[in-house]
């Protein structure tokens, strides 16, 4: 079922506009929201998970007319917030057996089974029996996931899942998300660039309120093919090489002097070398774009 976002609008009662007319066309499959810090990812996702209301705009999920029909979405949605707050003592098959009886399934019998196979889904079978208070973080977040599971959601939104979760325990959360992803819409925000190449079909890039880029990962990089370039510089020679060029980003190499990646049609000068474009690229581009011509 296709997600469709018009002219959606947000601003809050302290002036900040989190949502400055947001257009977008969602299809199935993990789409990746990419944005950095007060984007608007969070203030997008809620409005979407019927938890907040926008100012103006509307959302459709195929036929569901989202904001005025929030219950039909609801029963659709499987939504796992930014922070889940605390839980309680119990363990995780406990605990989704109650959240199974608060989704209205009644039967024993029936809840057994969708709890196993949650369990099984985001690989916690095994540990079914510890408190999640005692989880880590990585484990916290696919019950998160296994929750949101138990009344087979079409349209599953996850805000930052990844934030916070150590590499192996983030690669683990990916492949689960992938694999509940087969099936479904999967709407992931997150400001790690590297999710979004991993996992998504196709993605936005959200800043300020606003969709600067929407494409799949392999187009955007694509579209950049020949216009990276790179130099290694001394450390006292960046400010110089800002001044001249326009630099997406330096990273410091172990004798102390810096590799720059510069966006350009045409080579900037005979000691650059070519690169491959990367989506790192895209998302600097994209922000600095934004930055350089602010909307006013
Ligand atoms: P993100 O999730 O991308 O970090 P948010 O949607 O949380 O972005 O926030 C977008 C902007 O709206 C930020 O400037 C944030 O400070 C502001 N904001 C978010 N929630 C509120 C709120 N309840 N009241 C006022 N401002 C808010
Ligand atoms: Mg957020």
């Amino acid at each position: 079922m296709q997600l469709v976002i018009k002219n959606l609008t947000k601003t809050y009662k302290n002036g900040v506009k989190a949502l400055d007319d947001i257009n977008i066309e969602i299809g199935a499959g993990m789409f990746g929201l990419l944005g950095p810090n007060g984007a608007g990812k969070s203030t997008l996702m809620r409005t979407i998970a019927t938890l907040q209301s926008p100012d103006s705009g509307s959302i459709t999920f195929g036929d569901i007319d989202v904001l005025n029909d929030k219950m039909a979405l609801r029963k659709l949605l499987g939504y796992l917030p930014q922070s889940f707050g605390v839980y309680p003592k119990l363990s995780a098959e406990a605990l989704l057996d109650y959240f199974a009886t608060l989704k209205g399934i009644s039967s024993k019998t029936e809840r057994e089974a969708i709890v196993k196979e949650v369990l099984e889904i985001t690989n916690l079978y095994d540990v079914r029996k510890k408190h999640v208070a005692g989880y880590s973080g990585g484990m916290k977040q696919r019950f998160g996931i296994a929750q949101l599971l138990l009344n087979n959601p079409k349209l599953i939104i996850v805000d930052e899942p990844t934030a916070g979760l150590d590499p192996a325990e983030r690669h683990r959360f990916l492949n689960v998300l992938r694999e509940v992803g087969t099936n479904c819409t999967v709407i992931f925000s997150t400001h790690i660039v590297d999710d979004v190449k991993e996992l998504c079909k196709e993605m936005a890039i959200l800043n300020g309120g606003r969709i600067l880029q929407h494409s799949t990962p392999a187009q955007a990089t694509q579209e950049l093919e020949g216009k990276i370039w790179t130099k290694i510089i001394e450390r006292d020679e960046l400010e110089a090489n800002e001044a001249m060029y326009n630099i997406l980003s330096s990273n410091y190499n172990q004798d102390n002097t810096l590799n720059i990646r510069v966006y350009s049609d045409e080579q900037p000068s005979s000691d650059f070398k070519r690169a491959n474009a990367q989506l790192d690229d895209v998302y600097f581009i994209a922000l600095k774009g934004d930055i350089e011509n602010p909307v006013v």
